[in-house]
């Protein structure tokens, strides 16, 4: 990861393809199996979505993200590798305002038994809830704001999951064979094959981890309460898309996460960031 200044995004750049720069936009949105993608011309970006909820959770707005092969490295399945990084490293406040995608009315997608939608909020806050035809998920839900803290604590350890007899049918195809037990969740017929879960709802919170990650792709930090039902990639991405197609639903505030944002073209009474973390 490497600095970027005010208003150049998130973009993916891949380094074993002359820099090719791709914009972490839904206007660039390529393959979405089991994880979303990216394309721009001949490149592409795969697995972004643990990165970008980590990203934007954090409050990176602007950063280029080098990569020489097409793949995010999966980690441990979870953002919590991510987040260190981005610690690690720091994060420079830069002498412009942040800007959010305030919510103004609702926006909803719906395919199937499977929903997804946009609520007016003053915070960001996400509902999630899954249900699998599978003991350990029948039904588990949750309902959180998230802020940095909570997305840091509560959020960015739950790892990925997948079913035993999913992985083995990927690797019939000769797909996931980096996949394993020390980057995923796996569920065998009746438990979870690793050690231990993080979390006893592990699972809906890595939704909501994939969610954030998707729905970043609207380009801005998001003011609203977002509400899944069963929802996946291709539902989130294309929920993403919607909403950017829906431009009365919503409009462009700048402000600081913590205050009341303002809308754009109002005098912002203070300088802000348009990255850094909050300081309370
Ligand atoms: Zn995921």
């Amino acid at each position: 990861m490497k600095p970027a200044p005010a208003n150049h995004g998130i973009r993916f750049r891949r380094s074993d393809l002359g820099g090719l720069e791709i914009p972490a936009v839904v206007t660039h949105l390529g393959g979405i199996q089991y994880a979303t993608g990216l394309s721009l011309k001949e490149g592409s970006v795969e697995t972004v979505e643990h990165l970008l909820a980590a990203l934007v959770s954090l409050g990176v707005d602007n950063v280029i993200v080098e990569l020489n092969s097409p793949e995010v490295p999966i980690m441990d399945g979870s953002a919590a590798p991510f987040v260190y990084l981005v610690n690690e490293a720091g994060v420079k406040r830069l002498q412009a305002p942040r800007r959010y995608l305030k919510v103004l009315r609702p926006i909803s997608l719906t395919q199937g038994d499977k929903r997804i939608a946009l609520y007016p909020s003053d915070h960001f806050k996400v509902t999630y809830s899954i249900s699998f035809d599978h003991p350990l998920l029948r039904h588990q839900s949750r309902t959180m704001r998230i802020t940095e803290d909570s997305f840091v604590e509560e959020i960015a350890p739950a790892r990925t999951f997948g079913f035993l007899k999913e992985v083995e049918m990927l690797r019939q195809r000769g797909l996931a064979l980096g996949g394993s037990l020390d980057n995923a969740i796996v569920l065998g017929e009746t438990g979870v094959l690793n050690n231990a879960l993080r979390f006893e709802d592990e699972f809906v919170r890595h939704k909501i981890l994939d969610a954030i990650g998707d729905l970043s792709l609207v380009g801005y930090p998001v003011i609203g309460h977002l509400v899944a039902h069963r929802a996946g990639h291709a539902l989130h991405t294309a929920f993403a898309a919607r909403i950017l197609e829906e431009v009365d639903a919503w409009k462009i505030v700048e402000g600081d996460e913590r205050n009341v944002a303002q809308p754009v073209g109002v005098p912002v009474p203070v300088a802000v960031a348009t990255t850094g973390r909050p300081t309370a």
